[in-house]
C-alpha cells in the first residue's frame, strides 16, 4: 500500500517550561532519523536563538501572509505571539518515509487531531505546578510578564491532557526520555514484570 512508505507523525504538546525542548533534543541525538519541524514565529529570537535553526522569526505580517497562502499546517497565539508550522516541509519528510516530530502547543494539537488523525499525540506533564514555574525562571529567558502569562496557560494545558494519546510526566530527565523512547516505540517496553 502506498501509505506504508509514509512516515509517523508525532505531536509533543506540554506547558511551557516543562521541558519539551530539552526532551526532543535528547531524543533526536539518539534517533538521528526523526526530523524536527522548524516553526515560524512572531515571538522575538531569545539569546543564543537563530533564525531558521530554532524558528524561523517573522513579522506579525509575514505570518499573516503565510496563513493566506495556505503554507501552515496548524497555527495558534501563545503568549501574545503566533506560532505555526510550515505544511511542505512536513509533507515532503512525511512522503519520504522519514518520522516527523512537531513540538506545539495545545491549540495546535488540536488542528492537528483534525487533518492527521493518525498522528500519535503526547503530552508532557510536569512534576507540579511549583517545579514548572522552577523551571521558567531557572532558564532565565522570559521576563516576569511572559513567565505570568505561561503559567496561566500552563493549567489551561494541563487540564487537556487526557485528549492526547498518551501522557509522561518529565521528572527524572533520563527516565523521561526512556518513556519517550518506549512510547514512540523507539526502544523496547520496559518490563512490568511480566
Ligand atoms: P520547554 O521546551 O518545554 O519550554 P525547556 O526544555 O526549555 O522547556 O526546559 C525548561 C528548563 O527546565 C530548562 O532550564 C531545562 O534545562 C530544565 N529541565 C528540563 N527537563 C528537566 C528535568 N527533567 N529536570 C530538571 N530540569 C529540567
Ligand atoms: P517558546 O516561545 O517557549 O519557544 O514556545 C511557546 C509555545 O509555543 C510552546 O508551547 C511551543 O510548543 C509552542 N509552539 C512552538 N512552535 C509551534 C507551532 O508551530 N505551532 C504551535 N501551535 N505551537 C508552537
Amino acid at each position: 500500500m502506498a501509505s506504508s512508505s509514509l512516515g509517523r507523525l508525532t505531536v509533543i504538546t506540554g506547558p511551557s517550561g516543562v521541558g519539551k525542548g530539552t526532551l526532543v533534543s535528547r531524543l533526536l541525538e539518539r534517533h538521528p532519523q526523526i526530523w524536527l519541524s522548524i516553526s515560524a514565529t512572531t515571538r522575538a529570537p531569545r539569546s543564543g536563538e537563530t533564525d531558521g535553526v530554532q524558528y524561523f522569526f517573522m513579522t506579525r505580517g509575514e505570518f499573516e501572509q503565510q496563513i493566506e497562502a495556505g503554507g501552515l499546517l496548524e497555527w495558534a497565539e501563545f503568549a501574545g505571539n503566533l506560532y505555526g508550522t510550515p505544511r511542505r516541509p512536513v509533507e515532503d519528510q512525511l512522503n519520504g518515509g522519514r518520522p516527523v516530530l512537531l513540538e506545539i502547543e495545545l491549540e495546535g494539537a488540536r488542528q492537528v487531531r483534525q487533518s492527521f488523525p493518525a498522528a500519535f499525540q503526547l503530552f508532557i506533564k510536569p512534576p507540579s505546578l511549583a517545579v514548572l514555574e522552577q523551571r521558567i525562571r531557572g532558564r532565565g529567558t522570559d521576563s516576569d510578564e511572559a513567565i505570568a502569562r505561561r503559567l496561566a496557560r500552563a493549567g489551561i494545558e494541563l487540564a487537556a491532557a487526557d485528549e492526547f494519546d498518551a501522557a509522561l510526566v518529565n521528572d527524572d530527565l533520563e527516565s523521561a526520555l526512556l518513556q519517550l523512547e518506549t512510547l514512540m516505540g523507539l526502544a523496547p517496553h520496559p518490563s512490568d514484570g511480566e
